[in-house]
């Protein structure tokens, strides 16, 4: 399927994108025509640099707005600096693992701040500019863990729930408005962040780079493939395309069967 500037003169803002799964579907959108806003809550030179860098190989306006996804305020901020957007990726995400009596409040809150309140405040924030265009895509950034849980990780299996829910909500309040709500649910997609623990992984259980990667972090996940930022960005840009007008509401997993099981 050829989609390429299909998104010419739309505007896109993905959140938590200098890096990984954000920086992949800003990519894909790019390549599709659209102007991007990077995001994240740092602003060094080689943020910018990034977005410069997108705007020169794909013929887009590309820039980079520094914004703190755990404070409310920042969020809103964020869709008020780009000047609302057409398109909205609610991707920000951190995690951390602990069994639910010990979880750390202060990561709890912030877990639940970043991964999922920022959608609500990026949402309501953007929502009114794309009722008045007419039109309007926003896809959230949940996980396989927004269908199932696991232990050890609670407040990012709620949160990401949470998003499920905050999604179906959001499309039910704009259908047959032009605009659509989504979720894409990857399993484990191979980003920086992924790769960096595949050395432990390797010296934690003696196996190799292959062994380690099929039976201890794909163990779930049937293909025991990675999913890719590319993926995911193809995902995210399908559901920008006009296929995909009447898909809203509704999860997209991208986990190689996972959630199938
Ligand atoms: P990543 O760490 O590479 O990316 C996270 C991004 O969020 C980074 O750009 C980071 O700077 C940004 N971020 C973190 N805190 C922020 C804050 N307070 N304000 C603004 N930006 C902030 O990780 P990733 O794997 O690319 O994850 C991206 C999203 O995909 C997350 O929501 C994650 O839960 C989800 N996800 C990842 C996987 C996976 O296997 N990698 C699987 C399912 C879902």
């Amino acid at each position: 399927m050829q989609l390429s500037g299909q998104l010419s003169g739309k505007t896109a803002i993905v959140t938590g994108s200098n890096s990984g799964i954000g920086l992949g579907v800003a990519v894909e959108l790019a390549r599709q025509g659209a102007d991007i806003v990077l995001n994240s809550f740092t602003d060094r030179a080689e943020d910018h640099a990034l977005a410069e860098r997108i705007g020169a190989e794909h013929g887009v306006k590309a820039r980079y707005i520094k914004a703190d996804m755990s404070v409310g305020e920042d969020c809103r901020a964020l869709v008020r600096q780009a000047g609302g957007c057409d398109i909205l990726v609610n991707n920000a995400g951190i995690q951390h693992v602990a069994p639910v009596e010990d979880f750390p409040v202060e990561k709890w809150n912030a877990i639940l701040a970043i991964n999922l309140s920022s959608a609500f405040h990026t949402t309501a924030a953007a929502l009114p500019g794309m009722r008045e265009r007419g039109w309007g895509r926003i896809v959230n950034i949940a996980s396989a863990h927004g269908l199932t849980a696991s232990p050890f990780k609670s407040a990012y299996i709620a949160a990401k729930h949470g998003v499920v829910g905050l999604t179906k909500t959001v499309a039910l309040e704009t259908a047959g408005q032009g605009i659509t709500a989504n979720a894409i649910c990857p399993g484990y997609v191979l980003t920086p962040l992924v790769e960096a623990q595949i050395p432990d992984q390797m010296k934690v259980h003696d196996m190799d780079r292959e062994t380690v990667i099929r039976e201890v972090m794909l163990l779930r996940q049937p293909s025991r493939q990675f999913a890719t930022v590319e993926e995911i960005g193809g995902t995210a840009a399908f559901l920008c395309s006009p296929a995909a007008a009447q898909i809203t509401g509704t999860t997209i997993s991208v986990d190689g069967g996972w959630t199938a099981l």
